[in-house]
Formats: C-alpha cells, sequence, structure tokens
C-alpha cells in the first residue's frame, strides 16, 4: 500500500465531485523537510519552530534561529511554510527555560503568553523570520491566542520588527501572511472579530478537543473518552468553517484528526478544504478524497449534526458512508 500511495503523490487532490483539497505537512525539523516532496504535499502548514528550542541544551540564538528559518526556506523552495511562532510551556518543556511549577501546565504560561510577557524572546523571533525571509512569501501564525486582543499586540511588534528592518535598508518579505491558531474555545465567540484581524485561521483541533471536552490530551484515561468525531466538537468545528466562508478568510487545520483518513473525511464533509497533517498521512488522505463525494457527505453529515436524535458520535454513520461510496 505504501508504493500505492506514492504513487499518487502528483495527482492533483480532486474529490470525485471536483472539489480541489490543500493537502499540506507539518513539521519541525529538517529531518522532516524531505518528506515534503515524496509525500507530495504542496506545503507545510504547521512549522513547529519550539522543535528547535527543544532540542537544543541552551536558547538558540537570534543568528542560529535565522539560519534555521532560512534553512527550511531554502530547502522547501516555491512550496509555502507557515511558521508558528514558539508555542513551549504545557506538554512542551524547555528545559533551560524554567518556569515556576504549575498545577495545570496546559492551562499555563505558555505559547502566546509566554511570548507576550518577554516580548523581546518574540521579538527576536520575528526578526529572525523577517531577514530569513527577505524577499520571499511568509506565513506565520500565534499558538493558543484566547483573545483577539493578544493579536493585536503581537502584530505590533512584528511591525515595529518590519519598521527596525526596513529603517535598516534590509529586504523585507516579498508577501507576509499573519494568522492565528484556533485552539482555545473561547475564540468561537468571537470569530468575526478574530478574521477581521488575521489572514488566515489554523485550527489546532488536538488542544481544541482538550480544551473543549476538558480532557487531557496526554492522559489516555480521558482523552480517549469522548469521540473527536461526536457531534459537539464536529459542530463546533463546522462554526469555525462557516465563520470563515461568512468572513472569506482561509480557514485550514492542522491537529491530528487531518492525519486520520476517516476524520479528514469527516472535515472535508463540514467544508474544510485544506488541512495539514502527518507526512505519512497525504498519501492515505488522498487516496481516500480521491474517491469521496463532498457534497453527498456534506447532506448526510450536516442532517446528522443537526439532528436532535442521532447517535452522539457520528463516527459509525462516516464508515458506513466509506463503505456504501
Ligand atoms: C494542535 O493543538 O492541534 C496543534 C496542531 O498544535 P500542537 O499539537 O503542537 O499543540
Ligand atoms: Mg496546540
Amino acid at each position: 500500500r505504501q508504493a500505492q500511495f506514492r504513487a499518487l503523490k502528483d495527482v492533483e487532490p480532486l474529490t470525485k465531485d471536483g472539489k480541489r483539497i490543500t493537502l499540506q505537512m507539518n513539521a519541525g525539523l529538517l529531518v522532516d523537510l524531505p518528506h515534503l516532496n515524496e509525500a507530495g504535499a504542496e506545503g507545510i502548514g504547521l512549522f513547529r519552530t519550539e522543535l528547535q528550542f527543544m532540542i537544543a541544551s541552551t536558547m538558540p540564538k537570534a543568528e542560529e534561529q535565522e539560519a534555521f528559518y532560512r534553512n527550511v526556506l531554502k530547502q522547501t523552495g516555491s512550496k509555502p511554510v507557515t511558521f508558528r511562532t514558539l508555542d513551549i510551556g504545557g506538554d512542551k518543556v524547555v528545559p533551560y527555560f524554567r518556569a515556576a511549577e504549575e498545577e495545570n501546565p496546559a492551562l499555563g504560561w505558555r505559547a502566546i503568553r509566554l511570548s507576550l510577557d518577554r516580548p523581546g524572546l518574540l521579538r527576536t523571533q520575528f526578526r529572525a523570520m523577517l531577514r530569513a525571509a527577505a524577499g520571499a512569501e511568509f506565513k506565520l501564525m500565534l499558538p493558543m491566542v484566547t483573545e483577539v486582543a493578544e493579536l493585536k499586540v503581537a502584530r505590533e511588534l512584528l511591525q515595529k520588527e518590519i519598521e527596525r528592518q526596513s529603517k535598516l535598508g534590509e529586504q523585507l518579505p516579498r508577501k507576509l501572511q499573519f494568522g492565528a491558531m484556533l485552539e482555545v474555545p473561547a475564540l468561537l465567540w468571537q470569530l468575526d472579530e478574530l478574521m477581521a484581524e488575521v489572514d488566515f485561521v489554523s485550527v489546532g483541533s488536538n488542544d481544541l478537543f482538550q480544551f473543549a471536552m476538558a480532557v487531557d490530551r496526554g492522559n489516555a484515561r480521558v482523552s480517549d473518552r469522548f469521540d473527536s468525531l461526536g457531534r459537539p466538537f464536529l459542530r463546533m468545528l463546522r462554526d469555525i468553517v462557516r465563520a470563515g466562508e461568512r468572513n472569506d478568510t482561509p480557514v485550514t487545520l492542522c491537529g491530528e484528526m487531518a492525519s486520520k483518513p476517516l476524520s479528514a473525511m469527516a472535515l472535508l464533509g463540514i467544508g474544510f478544504r485544506s488541512v495539514s497533517m502527518a507526512s505519512t498521512a497525504v498519501g492515505p488522505v488522498k487516496a481516500m478524497l480521491l474517491a469521496l463525494d463532498a457534497d453527498k457527505l456534506a447532506e448526510v453529515l450536516n442532517a446528522a449534526l443537526d439532528d436532535a436524535k442521532s447517535e452522539t458520535s457520528i463516527r459509525q454513520l462516516l464508515v458506513d458512508f466509506a463503505a456504501a461510496n
């Protein structure tokens, strides 16, 4: 089957009813990059910049960050890369950056919270990215956003770095897109404001599921208790897709859900047209979508999501649909 999937790498990802789907991959280290072409992914939808920090024994210096991003962009060539700013804290431990013990690290001082409290760190990262992407197209996004106001502060810091680079006469990126990860449920009640503020949104379904269902993603005892193919979570995701359509803001998803063909099928059924996944999943997900009638699935799926009497989990419905079509 591996060979079968590899044979699909240059096949255009079109559903049976002609919907063009963008399939990107997640990465975080240089060793991930050769998979981009091997898997036939269109770009890197999530580049986890904290990996460079997690494998280092001391804080990577500005020049090291810049060299690293430059290397990533060089190796990915014309394919787009979405860099996510540091997402440390929670389950991502950086040994030389030890904050006080926290009782609930997932809900603690992490990601954009830490970045906004240590603006020097965030500005250094922005600067390294701007310099590495001089003359190129470049996308960045911030993790764990809870309020739109946080994004405005982050954008001001980015703007300062852009102005600094211009004053120094340095070349800027040719095009820059600013995005947010949607991983905290509070953003669901700020969707229109959020989308007015950013160029794109990327759903972090791992964390969004953890926070929405109140289950620790690292604790199998509870994390498997509820189904991400259940009505509550799929309805939540559908609301995000609809907000994207309403606001004309691109919405993608980069959590583990996109890596499982059945879940990826559900995502296409609720309207996602772009997903980012583990490189090994690109082939299997493409095989799934080439055989999928997305409109037909949307009809069945929406009916189940809107039917208060249907089962909480619609996993079986998806399995049956896949088998019958
Ligand atoms: C997510 O939360 O879904 C996500 C993509 O980010 P990470 O898994 O790195 O937290
Ligand atoms: Mg996350």
